[in-house]
């Protein structure tokens, strides 16, 4: 029987996992072995993939991978672990105290994803690193320095990992970095709520022989469920002190940190190292290696020969090249080779299997003699019940529409009270330096430039700030985990991952964290995919473009517009997902095996910090690259002054002072207004946007527009700031805090050429602006994001080229076909 064949509620026992490399080796982690007990909970409200619990985890799998998992009744699995392996045995005491004179303590944290070490080290270094509530959210190691208790330490937040293996990228920095950067301590960060999962890395961790404190992370929920755990008898089976910490309250980390430096001073005497049998057969094989690997003493000064020759065994094939310097380097590959079709032949299992079975029965063993267990579980059930509604067979998909729906409007219908708020106290500061101080360049500039630019941008704060609530909402509930099981058969349909979803949400608020959040994607070309594609998620610097342009030319139907703009990206990427996947990336894509963590509840203070965290990097570009842009284009704009004109606007003005017109009447107005854009349009931007006009005029734009778009590429919000530099001071007649920008914008009209006298922004021309600014190249700092995260600039130039040509083209199919048909 497969473990497919099961209907919701059903248990069994896992007798054998088929399938082979990285999806074997991926379900193994998750505690998918021989013997574990395994419930269906439910399945996707589009049928698949299929919620499991395993190990005290939410796991879901698609149905084609849980074909390959071969379960049997609880009753057939009695004389199973009889004889199994996995008992503590031989141990070594680390040898005297030995008292340090450094004062620096390197620590590394390392530990399961979502188990509270980004958290942990936001606490003691009081960083504010990105924590989130599903899997992979921290993609990048961090570095804090602090000191506590006369030392200082060097505290480093690495990715998460269920094991050390040579699985995933993640798992290999993690490895690399305690293997080669050999932090003093490790600081193993473990879920109490999922122990026996979490401590299958410490087992390899042990098997390392590194220095590790254990932090018991998360122990709020293990007193809550009233289960028993004996942490004296723990840290002596696993001869890892094993400290309890509540790191979201900041509870019990002083003392994590008092043992880190006992341990690292060596004053701890329940540490030691202690060995995992393996079994007598095994044992033999990792003796024989050994042998073999300690004739090369600069191996073995720097790694455990027993941790080599466990990994040569298991088929680490980047193990394989640690050894490569040793001068016996044949004779040790032979060996391994010949042990492991020993062991084959013994067993009819691979050594790795065994391996892995033999930890999980030492962790197994270990917990069977330290934990009580209550039985309750108010977390988990809690969970259950949430889950219940969320996921719903029916209710799963609409409520999640729902949720974006509600997410886009409030951004927009919310975040507009505080928007002209600020609108109105720019305008008001704008028109009073305009009438306070002098005449001149600096004045100009810090009114047009300065105010116009980074004022036009900054009113948009409000709708970021709601729009990144509503994502860290998601992400800290543990929501955001679930959108991926819900998405995966969605997905699916267009090549794409249900992990892949989660990036493209993250889109939403900025491509970048986007771009780095597909390192969660196992299979590269899967990585690849969604990279390319991430663009097309409206980021929230494209925002400000929406509000204002939608907003001025579709004032009644602005939020819904811009839902559609959305969801036209949306449906974008997917058709060009399927696309790429049929020309580009022809292969098999990565399993779905995901852990679906339990709710939290994250206390909106939580929230509105993470909110706060990612708008105050808002803000900073505000201040950086957007003042900087900002003065460039007003600048570029602002010279030269020395401009001849086609008629001597001066003296036409002159001559109607004379005659004893008002100054304010419309007659001086209209010539204040054609001799301003006489000038813009003889500047250097002016020029520049004459040198374009040709290529961007079959989309409807005039020249203001076509520069507008091509200064965005610095950052998507300085199109806003551009339109706001080029079209304020276009009036040029003093009026400046009298009218807003986005009713000069709705108020724009071609001054000369075919068109003069009519609207630029009608609706067909703001649609196409709108699609096109949706579309094309995406800000520099994704393109680098890009080139980085994929490995080679040649991606990056792709994405570069190839969003502007959907963008031209969706344009200029827009405009023309409405042009066509008289829309505009
Ligand atoms: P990481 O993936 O290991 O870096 O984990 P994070 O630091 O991102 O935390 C994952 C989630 O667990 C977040 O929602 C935290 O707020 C939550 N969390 C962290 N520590 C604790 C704890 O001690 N108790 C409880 N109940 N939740 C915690
Ligand atoms: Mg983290």
């Amino acid at each position: 029987m497969t473990l497919n064949e099961l209907h919701s509620g059903d248990s069994a026992t896992i007798s054998r996992v088929r399938g082979r490399g990285a999806f074997r080796k991926r379900l193994t982690e998750m505690g998918f072995i021989r013997g574990k007990q395994i419930t269906v909970l439910k399945s996707a409200p589009l049928k698949d993939p299929v919620e499991y619990r395993i190990l005290d985890s939410n796991v879901s799998l698609r149905r084609s991978e849980a074909s390959l998992v071969e379960v049997v009744s609880e009753e057939d699995f009695k004389d199973f672990l009889l004889d199994s392996p996995g008992r503590i045995s031989g141990s070594q005491h680390r040898g005297p105290e030995v008292p340090r004179p450094e004062k620096v303590i390197e620590v590394a944290l390392v530990g399961n994803p979502n188990s509270g070490k980004t958290t942990l080290f936001n606490r003691v270094s009081r960083s504010r690193e990105h924590v989130g509530n599903y899997a992979g959210v921290t993609v990048d190691s961090k570095e804090a320095i602090f000191s506590h208790q006369g030392y200082t330490f060097r505290i480093t937040d690495l990715p998460g990992t269920y094991s050390l293996s040579d699985f995933s990228s993640e798992e290999r920095f993690v490895r690399e970095h305690i293997m080669l950067k050999k932090p003093d301590v490790v600081v193993n960060v473990v879920d109490a709520n999922n122990l026996e999962r979490n401590l299958y890395l410490t087992s390899q961790l042990i098997d390392m022989d590194v220095t590790v404190v254990l932090a018991l992370n998360m122990y709020d929920d293990l007193l809550e469920r009233k289960d028993k755990l004996d942490l004296a008898l723990l840290s002596k089976l696993l001869g890892i002190r094993v400290v309890p910490t509540i790191s979201h309250r900041g509870k019990g980390i002083f003392r994590l940190l008092n043992h880190v430096i006992r341990v690292f001073e060596n004053k701890d005497p329940d540490i030691r190292h202690i060995h995992i049998n393996y079994g007598e057969e095994l044992e033999q094989s990792i003796q024989r290696l050994q042998e073999l690997i300690r004739i090369t003493p600069s191996l073995t000064d720097h790694y455990s020969s027993r941790f080599i020759s466990l990994k040569l065994l298991e088929k680490d094939d980047n193990c394989a090249f640690l050894i490569s310097e040793a001068p016996n380097f044949m004779e040790i590959q032979d060996s391994a080779r010949e042990e492991g079709n020993r062991i084959r032949s013994l067993f009819k299992e691979e050594a790795d299997t065994l391996i892995t079975d033999a930890r999980y029965g030492f962790v197994a063993g270990a917990l069977k003699e330290t934990m009580k267990r209550s039985g309750a579980n108010p977390g988990f059930s809690r969970s259950q019940r949430i889950d219940g509604i969320l996921t719903h067979k029916y209710l799963g998909l609409p409520i999640f529409l729902g949720f974006l729906w509600l997410m886009f409007h409030a951004t927009f219908t919310l975040g507009n009270y505080p928007m002209t708020w600020i609108e109105s106290g720019v305008d008001l500061l704008g028109s009073f330096l305009n009438s306070h101080m002098a005449e001149g360049i600096f004045r100009d500039m810090l009114v047009d430039g300065v105010i116009g630019g980074v004022g036009g941008v900054i009113v948009f704060l409000p709708n970021i700030l709601i729009l990144f609530f509503c994502i860290s909402l998601m992400e800290d509930t543990g929501y955001m985990a679930r959108t991926a099981f819900i998405m995966d058969k969605v997905m699916h349909l267009f090549g794409l991952h249900g992990k892949s979803f989660i990036p493209l949400v993250m889109g939403f608020g900025c491509n970048v964290p986007a771009i780095m959040a597909t390192r969660t994607l196992e299979n590269r070309n899967d990585r690849l995919l969604t990279m390319l594609i991430i663009p097309f998620m409206s980021c929230s610097a494209r925002l400000p473009v929406y509000v204002l342009v939608a907003g001025a030319i579709f004032p009644g139907h602005a939020g819904n517009v811009i839902f559609l703009l959305y969801m036209v990206g949306v449906v974008f990427s997917m058709l060009i997902s399927i696309l790429f996947k049929n020309i580009l990336f022809k292969n098999k894509e990565a399993p779905f095996v995901m852990e679906l963590p339990v709710y939290r509840n994250p206390g909106v203070k939580l929230i509105i910090r993470h909110m706060w965290t990612k708008g105050a990097h808002y803000l900073k570009k505000m201040g950086g690259v957007i003042l900087l842009a900002s003065l460039l284009i007003w600048a570029l704009g602002y010279f030269p002054r020395d401009v001849e004109y086609s008629r001597d606007y001066e003296q036409l003005i002159a001559a109607e002072l004379e005659i004893g017109t008002d100054p304010s009447a419309e007659s001086i107005a209209v010539f204040q207004r054609q001799m301003e854009s006489e000038r813009q349009l003889h500047s250097f931007i002016g020029r520049i946007g004459v040198a374009i006009e040709p290529v961007i005029r079959p989309l409807g734009f005039d020249w203001k527009m076509g520069i507008s778009l091509v200064t965005g590429f610095a950052a998507k919000e300085i199109v806003v700031s551009t339109m706001g530099v080029l079209y304020q001071a276009d009036a040029g007649d003093g009026t400046y805090g009298s009218v807003s920008l986005q009713q000069r914008i709705s108020e724009q009209k071609y001054s000369s050429g075919p068109k003069a006298g009519t609207a630029v922004f009608t609706p067909l021309a703001g649609m196409s602006f709108l699609l096109f600014v949706l579309f094309y190249l995406p800000c520099i700092a994704v393109i680098s994001a890009v080139g980085r995260e994929s490995g080679s600039w040649k991606w990056a130039g792709f994405v570069l080229f190839y969003t502007t040509a959907i963008a031209w083209t969706v344009s200029f199919a827009v405009y023309q076909l409405g042009s066509l048909f008289q829309l505009g």
